[in-house]
């Protein structure tokens, strides 16, 4: 394989110190001849933001700054490492979240459907180097080649946001025509889970306390929306009116607001389950929830590239739609951080970052 011509340095979006801005920085390019034998050498498509950049940024997940930002992205595979044959150059990709894996522990020898909780590895963007840069170093054992439909800036809030709330869904284990509640309906990740179990066959309830929220789950397909602003009695009431008297039999909390994890459990019908994906500082739930009418609560942490891939096929196959706001080029990273703070942001936000594929989608948008 004759190597690409790179430039020797790339611009990145750095964090240098916790409690601070992102700095933009010019940086040495990954050099396709020090790849490891998984490593896929990425030019980075689009790459986007999620909450979690917040949490890295303010040191509650990352054990050191000094990384690029961003643990979801896609691009185009530029090179790869000798064990990577999966990956053709060309490949269009979605990076996944964990990277370099340790393949020893518990974990990595155990269950497929565990393997993410490998703690002796990185994650993308969080522990080692992330997305928001020219070039991106991706792990091949979690990337996913994207089905010729599913574009980089679908894909790329995907990595994270999509790929968190589709396990969450699979948790669900429900079967068709069984009703799912969602917690936050109309964000970042409410929005996908709504349109995931729709294409599961899943009746679903939607909530959220936000009128342009209530209206994207609606649009979304949810079969009933109820607006959390009226309170648990009235929800929990208007949820049971839709499913037999019963509640749900499972629900899904994706908002981070106080009450969210308390609401979930009174919608849901006895002994059944909450799966917790949201991440506050605390989960607050009232002991009877627990004890008397025993439901129990999962986590779930983003995905196995297995999932991975069956949710990206959902994507393509049901045009399930990622509500995104675009921006172009890493320069404007800032701004978009501070449309997130302003709570200006319905939706994911998106950086642009190859040049082609700006050019590419300005033209599309006009
Ligand atoms: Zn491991
Ligand atoms: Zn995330």
């Amino acid at each position: 394989m004759v190597p690409p011509q790179l430039p020797d340095t790339m611009l990145a979006v750095r964090v240098e110190e916790f409690h601070q801005p992102y700095s933009l920085r010019q940086i040495p390019t990954p050099s396709p001849s020090n790849l490891g034998p998984n490593d896929l050498l990425l030019k980075v498509g689009v790459a986007s933001y999620c909450h979690t950049d917040s949490m890295v940024i303010e040191g509650e997940i990352a054990k050191h700054p000094q990384i690029t930002a961003s643990h979801e992205a896609a691009g185009t595979v530029l090179a790869t490492g000798s064990s990577a044959t999966d990956f053709p150059v060309g490949s269009r990709v979605m990076v996944g979240v964990p990277f370099h894996r340790c393949g020893s522990c518990a974990e990595c020898q155990g269950s497929e459907e565990y393997k993410q909780y490998c703690t002796n590895g990185d994650y993308f963007g969080v522990t080692t180097d992330g997305g928001f840069a020219e070039y991106a170093i991706a792990d091949a054992r979690e990337a996913c080649v994207l089905p010729d439909a599913v574009g980089f800036d679908t894909a790329a809030p995907l990595a994270c946001a999509g790929c968190t709330v589709w396990r969450g869904v699979l948790r669900a284990d429900l079967k068709e025509g069984q009703w799912l509640g969602i917690v936050g309906a109309g964000g970042g990740l409410g929005h996908l889970g709504v349109q995931f179990a729709k294409a599961l066959g899943l009746k679903v309830v939607g909530i959220d306390a936000k009128d342009l929220a209530l209206e994207l789950a609606r649009e979304c397909g949810a079969d009933v929306v109820v607006d959390a602003r009226k309170g648990t009695k009235e929800v929990v009431e208007a949820v049971k009116g839709v499913t037999g008297g019963e509640g749900v039999e499972v629900a899904i909390n994706v908002s981070g607001a106080d009450e969210a994890a308390a609401l979930s459990c009174a919608m849901t019908r006895v002994h059944g389950t909450v799966i917790q994906l949201a991440q506050p500082t605390e989960v607050k739930i009232p002991y009877p929830e627990l004890i008397f009418r025993d439901i129990r609560i999962k986590g779930s942490l983003i995905s196995t590239k297995q999932e991975a891939e069956r949710m990206l096929q959902t994507v393509a196959d049901h045009n399930v739609k990622v509500q995104t706001n675009f921006f172009f080029g890493l320069e404007e990273v800032p701004k978009l951080v501070d449309f997130v703070h302003a709570g200006k942001m319905a939706g994911k936000g998106i950086v642009v970052v190859d040049e082609e594929e700006q050019r590419r989608i300005k033209q599309a948008k006009h």
